[in-house]
């Protein structure tokens, strides 16, 4: 069975509108509707099985002879000025060397299996095809970005989603991921690039009315990672949780406050807290009640207070959720990724 794409046929909501106006604006002038770096003709399960094979196996025989292959680098200065002089030289990508972050084991990957296993852990299968090819083009990304500006000793990426990306070993695995090795080989070798750089691809997993700027977030500006339109719905990213009120009173008690007033905007979302001492901001309040959020609702029930949070991680960069719903709307990957990542292009690993 072929899965075809509707491509363009998007239902005039007026969230999709705004999503269109803002991507419209965003792309002037970029060549968003010319040829794809990659033939992208849609899942097959029947390719895919023929893939998985083909792909297992060629991963044994790349792995098998790692120690043997000219294109492993392991000098981080030559690979810096080499970017910096050629610019477009990206063969070093080609092998990453993965921590593990729980034996402390370094093992030497071809990017593309890495790039499978990042995709597995990162991302549902039952999410579009496009999703989740932009998700391995994020993925196989982020770790060129890292063996050019490692933040590990002897490694490029761990395997720890709270420092790098989360990683599950592909090989030996008993559920279907066929859907997760299309997505990977169809972008086979290709990742965003801005100003012939692997960009940092942030990523989140969804956000509410507006994804957040890498200076809002984190400081320091990066063209290509600036607050977009968000096409979530409040539903779509909704998630409540429950504090009683005696962890509410634990939480207030480990910061030095006795009681704190909630403050409700004319939207209904929380705009802040007022407290004996003066005001709590809700990025504030976010930390303090672990909330998945900054933008939520309180409501006061029998035990505690209901926090309802709209969107879920950091907000810079791609939502996932997002990108889901993109390609419900016929977004194919590189759509997807230029509306998320201002201005970039794509380049080849090799
Ligand atoms: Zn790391």
């Amino acid at each position: 069975m072929q899965i075809k794409l509707k491509k363009y046929q998007i239902k005039k909501t007026p969230a999709v509108i705004a999503a269109i106006f803002a991507l419209a604006l965003m792309i002037k002038g970029a060549n968003l509707f010319t040829a794809q770096p990659n033939g992208t003709d849609g899942y097959s399960p029947d390719a895919a099985a023929k893939s998985i094979y083909l792909s297992l196996e060629e991963y044994e025989v790349k792995n098998g002879n790692l120690t043997e292959n000219g294109n492993k680098m392991n000098n981080q200065k030559e690979k810096n000025s080499n970017i910096e002089n050629n610019g477009t030289s990206f063969a070093d990508c080609a092998f990453v060397r993965v921590l593990d972050a729980q034996s402390g084991e370094i093992k030497e990957e071809d990017i593309e299996y890495y790039t499978l296993c990042a995709l597995l852990a990162e991302m549902p299968q039952s999410y579009e095809t496009q999703a989740l090819m932009a998700q391995a083009v994020a993925c196989r990304t982020y770790a060129c970005r890292n063996i050019f500006y490692t933040k590990h000793d002897n490694a490029d990426v761990c395997t720890d989603y709270k420092c790098c990306q989360s990683y599950r070993e592909a090989d030996g695995i008993k559920t279907d991921i066929s859907k997760a090795l299309f997505a990977v080989n169809a972008t086979k070798g290709i990742i965003a690039t801005y100003e012939n750089e692997p960009i940092l691809a942030a990523y989140h997993a969804s956000s509410y009315k507006k994804t957040k700027s890498c200076d809002e977030v984190w400081g320091g500006r990066k063209d290509y990672l600036v607050s977009v339109y968000a096409p979530e719905s409040k539903e779509d990213c909704a998630y409540t949780v429950t504090v009683s009120f005696d962890k509410t009173n634990e939480i207030l008690m480990k910061k030095g406050k006795k009681e704190i007033e909630f403050i409700t905007a004319d939207d209904g979302l929380c705009a802040g807290a007022k407290c004996e001492d003066g005001f709590l901001d809700c990025k504030t309040l976010k930390n303090m009640f672990s909330l998945r959020s900054d933008a939520f609702e309180v409501e006061k029930t029998d035990i505690g207070y209901d926090f309802t949070c709209y969107g879920y991680g950091h907000g810079v960069g791609m939502s996932q959720k997002g990108a889901n719903l993109l390609a419900k709307q016929g977004f194919d990957y590189c759509e997807i990724l230029k509306y998320y990542y201002s201005g970039i292009k794509f380049d080849f690993i090799i």
